[in-house]
């Protein structure tokens, strides 16, 4: 059995339904089960008047009960709108209004609850697949919106080129509210395989990661490099220790040439895939599978190889442009930002990635980071100026600016922020003795810097921006800004 995005529903279900299909920490579903429960599921949020075209938030954290949810929501037409339990009241509330929401599925506690009375009212966009809400510069998040079209092209391209084999079972690490967790939900939906849900305590402990593993016999790694690194810390992982894993796939985030070069070291011939994509092109649109001329460069980034079959990916004026089917339909309710994004090309959707990028004499992709403030710390992408509006905010309403301290490489090791208080030292007043607990209501904790200082004023570039190197440099001297 698989689940066709095409029809929006399930498909050879004589075949294999008593195989796996979800597994995660509190109960697993063959796909027999999967299928009754999407149906049940469709029926219950039916009663609450959830029906095509109308967002559902669906909020929780890795639960069996998400993915049922998701299958259901598929099946109704009714877009989802995943939320883990990491997003503070606030930022759901926040998303909520946005959408004109009225329904919520809590997949931890297998609720509905309403979220307003009155009649709901449709999307402007007909047939989605997901609204899937990522940093927002103004502060606010912005809803990117993924047509049924653009997972259906992810599921045939994962399907012809990434050479998964049959019925393959993915790791799910990242949170659903994160578009590469949509890689594995949706390989496995449509491969007829299985999807292996790793809650976050169990992502915490490299050994419990690979425990999972080996039981349940992953044959797919789906993370950023980041959370790769961290499990290079147990020295059991390994294709020794974990024979199954056949593929190690990659996106979010630059892949270090360091760290493919111990992954090939610990899993010789297990093929690596680099892909690359924002949220506003369904996961990924580039792929390459790491070959040893890659990996016998300088050690700087790696390519990101080529665009996916049906798409069109090339540099305009150094940045990244892509075209085709899996673009998003737009950011909801963000006029703007579609007028200066978003582009026709020969009659399919585009979009201006803010990638700085190029292309060689044989068609291979580079991604040189952004052109913007947008960053990834962890592998989790955000707004510097989302965090900036979250500190100006804060009692007392003062100027502030968030600071990405780097590595060599360029990658983000750690963010701190600054706050103008009129005084040389770094010293904070005492209304900003809870500046943490006051940010946590408003941002999800891996936004959140780790330390805030006191500055006289924020130091300004020639253009009138804040100049975060500049803050980054004093950070780093332990000198006043
Ligand atoms: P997200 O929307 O969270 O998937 O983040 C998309 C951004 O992450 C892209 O616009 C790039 O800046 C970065 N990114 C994603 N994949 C890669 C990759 N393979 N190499 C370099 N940067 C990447």
């Amino acid at each position: 059995m698989y689940f066709d995005c095409t029809t929006r529903n399930f498909a050879a279900i004589e075949v294999a339904p008593d195989a796996p299909a979800v597994i995660a920490r509190e109960r697993c579903l063959t796909w027999r089960e999967l299928h009754t429960e999407a149906q049940a599921w469709c029926r219950r949020a039916g009663e609450f008047g959830l029906a095509r075209d109308l967002p559902i938030m669906i909020r929780g954290h890795k639960e069996a009960s998400f993915m049922v949810a998701l299958c259901g929501a598929l099946m109704l037409g009714a877009p989802f709108v995943p939320l883990d339990t990491l997003y503070p009241a606030q930022r759901v509330n926040g998303i909520a209004a946005a959408l004109e929401a009225t329904l919520l599925y809590d997949a931890g506690t297998d609720c509905f609850e309403v979220l307003r009375a009155g009649p709901p009212r449709a999307l402007q966009e007909r047939d989605l697949a997901y609204i899937m809400f990522t940093s927002g510069t103004t502060g606010v998040p912005k809803g990117v919106q993924i047509g049924i079209e653009g997972v259906c092209a992810l599921s045939a391209w994962m399907d012809a080129d990434f050479g998964l084999g049959p019925t393959p079972v993915f790791l799910n690490q990242a949170a659903f509210s994160f578009d590469l967790s949509m890689y594995s939900v949706f390989g496995a939906l449509g491969s007829g395989g299985a999807i292996v849900l790793l809650d976050r305590t169990a992502a915490a402990v490299a050994l419990e990661v690979a425990a999972l593993i080996a039981q349940h016999a992953v044959t797919v790694w789906v993370s950023t490099p980041s959370f790769a690194q961290q499990q290079l810390l147990n020295p059991g992982f390994t294709a020794a220790a974990l024979p199954s894993l056949r593929t190690l796939l990659f996106c979010g985030e630059p892949l270090p040439t360091p760290l493919a070069r111990q992954l090939r070291q610990r899993f010789p011939g297990v093929p690596i895939l680099n892909t690359y994509g924002p949220t506003e092109a369904t996961v990924a649109t580039t792929l390459l599978a790491l070959e040893e001329s890659h990996l016998a460069g300088d050690g700087g980034v790696l390519p990101i190889g080529r665009p996916k079959r049906d798409s069109l990916v090339y540099c305009d004026d150094g940045e990244l442009c892509i075209v085709g089917a899996h673009v998003m339909r737009g950011y909801l309710n963000r006029a703007d930002l579609n007028q200066s994004r978003m582009f026709l090309r020969n009659g399919q959707r585009g979009f201006r990635t803010g990638d700085l990028g190029s292309v060689d004499a044989s068609g291979m992709l580079y991604c040189h980071g952004r052109s913007d403030d947008q960053i990834k710390l962890n592998g989790y992408r955000m707004e510097l100026l989302e965090i900036d509006a979250a500190l100006g905010a804060l009692p007392g309403n003062r100027p502030a600016a968030s600071v990405p301290l780097r590595r060599p490489n360029g990658t983000v090791a750690r963010l701190v922020a600054y706050v103008e208080t009129g005084t040389p030292d770094a010293v904070l007043p005492v209304e900003l003795a809870q500046w943490k607990t006051l940010l946590a209501q408003r941002l999800p904790a891996y936004m959140i810097p780790s330390e805030l200082r006191g500055c006289i004023r924020l130091p300004v570039s020639l253009n009138y921006k804040i100049d975060r190197e500049q803050l980054a440099q004093a950070y780093r001297n332990g000198t006043a800004p």
